[in-house]
């Protein structure tokens, strides 16, 4: 799911009150791509690609940051396993290649799945009752989801170290971008206030900096995490 971006000004914009662009879905996800019958699983990337938002369904890392290039495409059910399931859509999933390379060919035997042990996937499973993000570290509120964590090795120092980084930088991106619309509603204030049309144009020609600056940190915080998630219709 992508980022929304915060609302208003008034809720700050300390780390914690950003929108954290790694955050699990709180919900399952329904598929929406339906695409053709491919022969060969890596023909369906770009449909994942798309009904996952860019984003490692296992870790949320998104493709933006690190490149497409290492992502892939994921069988939930591995392939050794579930030779059937190869080129079956329901079965594969967008995933970074480090969480893919961890992941390998696990499926839980009698044993673990008696002991609630399973890595969770975002159309079987709610992923924020198994995993939770506080700023770039993945704390486990589960037995599948303390698993999942230790498997695919989530919190490696480096990762948390870069999430934690973007998380920031969007953080800053945010309260720019609330600093220049503040700035476009009180110069639209005065140039309604304007007693002279000379005072009018000049005014209006701060209006047009200060909305062409606003466009330039909104498109900062595109650049950094992508478009918006667009309104809910
Ligand atoms: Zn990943």
């Amino acid at each position: 799911m992508p980022w929304t971006r915060a609302s208003g000004s008034a809720q700050g914009w300390r780390p914690e009150n950003v929108p954290n662009p790694f955050r699990f879905p709180r919900a399952k996800h329904v598929r929406t791509r339906k695409p053709q019958a491919f022969k060969n699983y890596k023909q369906f990337k770009p449909d994942l690609r798309a009904e996952f938002s860019g984003q490692c369904v296992y870790c949320r890392m998104l493709d933006r940051l690190k490149g497409e290039e290492g992502f892939g495409v994921d069988h939930y059910r591995p392939k050794s396993l579930f030779p059937r399931l190869e080129a079956e859509y329901a079965n594969l999933y967008y995933c970074c290649n480090r969480c893919n390379s961890w992941k390998r060919e696990f499926w839980p035997n009698r044993r673990q799945q008696a002991k609630g042990i399973f890595i969770p996937n975002p159309c079987d499973d709610v992923m924020f009752e198994h995993m939770r993000y506080r700023l770039g570290t993945v704390s486990d509120v589960s037995d599948a989801g303390a698993w999942t964590v230790d498997s695919l090795d989530l919190n490696h120092a480096p990762l948390v170290e870069l999430r934690t980084g973007v998380i920031r930088a969007v953080a800053l991106a945010e309260a720019k971008i609330d600093e220049a619309e503040e700035t476009v509603e009180d110069v639209e204030r005065l140039v309604k206030r304007a007693k002279s049309k000379q005072e009018r144009a000049d005014l209006e020609a701060i209006l047009v900096d200060a909305q062409r600056n606003l466009e330039r940190q909104r498109e900062n915080l595109r650049m950094l995490i992508g478009p918006p998630e667009p309104a809910a219709t």
